[in-house]
């Protein structure tokens, strides 16, 4: 088995496909820039130079004639067919990148007026790479990539319309495995190692019920990863699932593995098969410092007396989001002396929790309606008496305040039976690797490539 993971954890090609990327695209668009093509009508010019030259044809003239090369001004008009690959910058937009190559205004209206599908070429991205093909300065094909895996294609027709079709690539996905130590912040050593953010906020919300990202980060703390990697064509398009992941924060290691059900649902449970989404989010907002705990005897800052703190103060900018922390229905919606716009949920029967001096209320919100774990209910403003911008959080059992920072959350849910054997054998096999990740330095990817199912990958390695 350990040759397995030794084959399969190998020195990283992974960051140079990262570098190598943007420089393969503008070596493409060099190397594309000016095709020179003849047509038929330029090669019967030819012909009817040399005979005027000549003043007689042999009958077997041969079709390709050798002075042809020579004879270059004597042709006439060429067909000349561009090929230009542009990468949309800010504040770019079809029309600007038609002036810059001299393509017909008149296309330009044509193509976005001859297909319903052109409307996504109204607003460019930046970063967006388009491909042109131009005769004689005429568009006579656009290609448009939309994401890293689709892109739209618009085909000048006999008639003069354009037409639509759609392109999807079938991409290679490879197997990759990081591990590295954060001295600066999750972002920034993530970055470094060449993660994407998409990545890493798959991270943080893998671990999101475990650890607070805003508060417990420390440096000297560790993560490995085993995820996926789209390729196409040796160019790498981007990041796929995280298979696996192992956090060390302040010393405790949480593992974490995914799981697909019979249905494509996607979910994590730690190595024994406990869910690591658990009934509550630990914080409602992201990113914030608490600025004040709960306290049965604290001194309240607005009244200057005694006043039990009932809840954890988050201190955030307005109209940072705030998030219900578990499903639930919303008990009560409006303003509430002291606590200003505040929103009151209850979880099942025994759980409550309440949100106030809210700036911003989410609009299809209304008492009786139902909300989901995670879903933005509001935005953090200091309505009520607040001496700043905060989110006073409250935790409620049975009717009792709870310190929600402490407060042992109701126990996770397992993973389904059914599920369990193969799970067994996956967070085994990933977990193993993950182990012998921590015993080696720095930064690790595997070089094989894989099918994209997470089963047949694991599949293909327990073979060996
Ligand atoms: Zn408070």
């Amino acid at each position: 088995m350990t040759n397995t993971y030794r084959n399969l954890i190998r020195f990283s090609t992974l960051l140079q496909y990262k570098t190598l990327f943007p420089i393969s695209i503008f070596l493409l668009a060099i190397s594309l820039s000016i095709i020179l093509l003849r047509g038929e009508s330029s090669r019967l010019q030819t012909v009817h130079a040399l005979h005027e030259m000549t003043g007689a044809l042999p009958a077997d003239w041969p079709f390709e004639p050798l002075v042809h090369k020579n004879l270059n001004m004597l042709e006439g008009t060429t067909d000349t067919v561009l090929s230009i690959v542009e990468i949309v910058k800010r504040g770019d937009s079809l029309s600007r990148i038609f002036k810059r190559h001299g393509i017909s205004r008149h296309d330009l209206a044509n193509l976005l007026a001859s297909n319903k599908k052109s409307k996504q070429l109204r607003y460019l991205k930046p970063m967006q790479k388009i491909t042109l093909k131009v005769k004689n300065g005429h568009l006579v094909r656009l290609q448009i990539q939309l994401t890293s895996l689709n892109s739209a294609i618009f085909n000048l027709t006999e008639s003069g319309d354009y037409t639509f079709l759609q392109e999807t690539l079938t991409p290679q996905v490879q197997l990759a495995a990081v591990r590295t130590t954060i001295n600066r912040s999750l972002y920034l050593d993530g970055k470094s190692i060449g993660l994407s953010d998409k990545t890493l906020m798959q991270l943080t919300s893998i671990f999101a019920w475990d650890i607070d990202f805003s508060q417990d980060i420390r440096a000297g703390d560790t993560f490995s990863l085993i995820y996926e990697v789209l390729l196409h064509e040796g160019g790498m398009l981007r990041e796929g699932r995280i298979l696996a992941a192992e956090f060390t924060n302040r010393g405790q290691t949480i593992r974490a593995i995914l799981n697909i059900d019979d249905l494509g649902h996607e979910s994590y449970f730690s190595g024994n098969g406990n869910a690591m989404h658990k009934a509550f989010l630990r914080n409602p907002v992201h990113f914030s410092r608490i600025s004040s705990k709960f306290d049965l005897n604290r001194k309240h800052p607005v009244l200057n007396k005694i006043r039990a703190h009932k809840g954890v103060d988050y201190a955030a900018p307005s109209g940072t989001e705030i998030k219900s922390t578990a499903d639930g229905k919303i008990s009560f919606l409006g303003t509430k002396g002291g606590y200003g716009n505040t929103i009151e949920i209850e979880h099942g029967g025994k759980y409550s929790t309440l949100y106030a001096h809210l700036s911003k209320f989410s609009k299809r919100l209304k008492i009786g309606a139902l909300v989901k774990q995670g879903e933005v209910i509001g935005e953090v403003g200091q309505s009520g008496l607040a001496t700043g911008p905060h989110l006073h959080y409250e935790f409620r059992i049975n009717g009792l305040h709870i310190n929600p920072l402490t407060v042992k959350l109701p126990q996770a849910r397992s993973i389904e039976p059914r599920y369990l054997r193969q799970f067994k054998n996956q967070s085994t096999l990933l977990g193993n690797m993950l182990t012998s990740m921590s015993k080696s330095s720095v930064i690790k990817t595997s070089d094989k490539l894989q099918p994209a199912n997470h089963r047949e990958i694991l599949d293909l390695y327990q073979e060996k």
